[in-house]
């Protein structure tokens, strides 16, 4: 029997987000990669693993990232399929499943070491480490039945470790016949400026204000953290963040160089304790590890806080809080969105931004994205020249606007033999 191996993105080939991708050998083993919830999903919606996914056969799934849009589906997965992450994005995936009240308890087998192949049936898998807003993010090259297929996930070349992927680019992995490439930023003018740049304004903007800087981010957007950390030790700032802040940082920055909570390295990183971090933290059954953070040196709160100046993590949740504790937006203030725009709702009057303005603070939008730019895409596919580059996680890869190695355009659900080696 010729030996082949097949293909199949059941979803992710004409949108962003909910990407679900098969790879099968003629022996049926199949290795999904990522189980994504779609991004426009509503929140309590169920059913939502693609309806071409085969249910009834065994599969292994390995999530490239800690984004839902990737790993999202995982309640709706069959118990015994295994499933495989990097440790450390293990677990945010369990960390998040437990702040939405359904705890993950099934088993994730993990990776320690990375670059170094690893086997799960007839397949060869080797991770690498890769640059996204997401941290322990992967690149996955896969190899069975004679063919290499390396799947980006999502990755950009202008984070805090663009030169991972840059290495890629100047020694890319040989002989590869199938490129699985995101492309977000394909047909976008998003801006794409480094995290060193958006360092800069944040510590010329931090200089500047004579009060608070309140930052709207995601916590589990270690790069950003890692920028404001700098902007503030830069400005002679403290960089304060809330209890779902500390707990990222505990479970991810042990052993990578990270500011943590507690690391003498870092003695200017507080957690700010508030009403509502801990009932959060009641709610998941922790509440011990909530008062414990309360007790250490790092501890702040909102009256400490008022009148000194400090980069503080802030969410439109939090603004009540934040207001009852003395902790208000002035006109020596500053508020920064850093998240993508379109999260921005600026016709609310609820929002941190719109407070902001109304208390006459500065606000401002400094944000890079997590996503390479197009120039990036092709820079990257370029390098690792493989027979066919297969398009998913973007939407405008009919007319990319980019030059490309040759493109096979799959619908979701079609399966597609890859052709031998030329
Ligand atoms: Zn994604
Ligand atoms: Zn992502």
């Amino acid at each position: 029997m010729r030996l082949t191996l097949t293909l199949t993105v059941h979803r992710g080939t004409r949108n962003i987000g909910g990407s679900c991708i098969e790879l099968a050998t003629s022996a049926g083993d199949r290795l999904i990669l990522d189980a994504g919830r779609p991004l426009d999903a509503p929140r309590d919606a169920r059913g939502l693993l693609p309806k071409t996914l085969d249910r009834m056969a065994p599969a292994h799934v390995i999530f490239s990232h800690a984004h839902m849009d990737h790993w999202g589906l995982v309640d709706e997965l069959p118990g015994h399929w295994p499933l495989w992450a990097g440790n450390k994005a293990a677990e945010l995936m369990r960390l998040t499943s437990s702040l939405f009240g359904m705890p993950l308890t099934r088993d994730i087998w993990t990776w320690q070491s990375r670059d170094r192949g690893f086997r799960i049936g007839p397949f060869l898998v080797t991770p690498f480490l890769t640059d996204h807003s997401a941290p322990d993010a992967y690149m996955l090259l896969v190899e069975a039945e004679g063919r290499r297929i390396l799947y980006t996930g999502d990755f950009r070349c202008h984070g805090r470790k663009a030169s991972l992927v840059e290495t890629m680019i100047a020694r890319p992995p040989a002989d590869i016949d199938v490129l699985i490439i995101e492309g977000t930023n394909l047909g976008t003018s998003k801006p794409v400026i480094s995290e060193t740049a958006l360092e800069n304004d944040f510590t010329a903007l931090a200089r500047e204000v004579p009060g608070h800087v309140f930052v709207n981010w995601s916590a589990q957007n270690l790069d950003r953290t890692v920028t404001l950390f700098r902007a503030a030790r830069r400005s002679g700032r403290q960089l304060v963040v809330d209890l779902y802040g500390a707990d990222v940082l505990e479970r991810i920055a042990p052993g990578t160089g990270l500011p943590c909570p507690g690391d003498p390295h870092f003695p200017d990183l507080r957690v700010l304790i508030t009403g509502a971090g801990k009932r959060l933290y009641a709610r998941q059954g922790r509440s011990d590890w909530a008062d414990a953070q309360a007790r250490q040196p790092y501890a702040t709160s909102r009256r400490r806080l008022a009148g000194r100046r400090a980069i503080v993590m802030t969410r439109d949740s939090m603004l009540g809080e934040f207001a009852r504790g003395g902790l208000n937006f002035t006109d020596r203030d500053a508020y920064v969105f850093s998240n993508w725009k379109g999260y921005l709702d600026e016709n609310s009057t609820s929002t941190g931004w719109a407070r902001a303005q109304a208390a006459c603070a500065r606000t401002m939008h400094l944000h890079t994205s997590g996503h390479a730019s197009p120039a990036d895409i092709s820079r990257f596919a370029v390098a690792v020249d493989p027979q066919a580059v297969v398009p998913v996680h973007g939407l405008s890869w009919d007319v990319p606007g980019v030059a490309l190695p040759p493109i096979k355009r799959l619908a979701d659900g079609e399966a597609w033999v890859i052709p031998a080696a030329a």
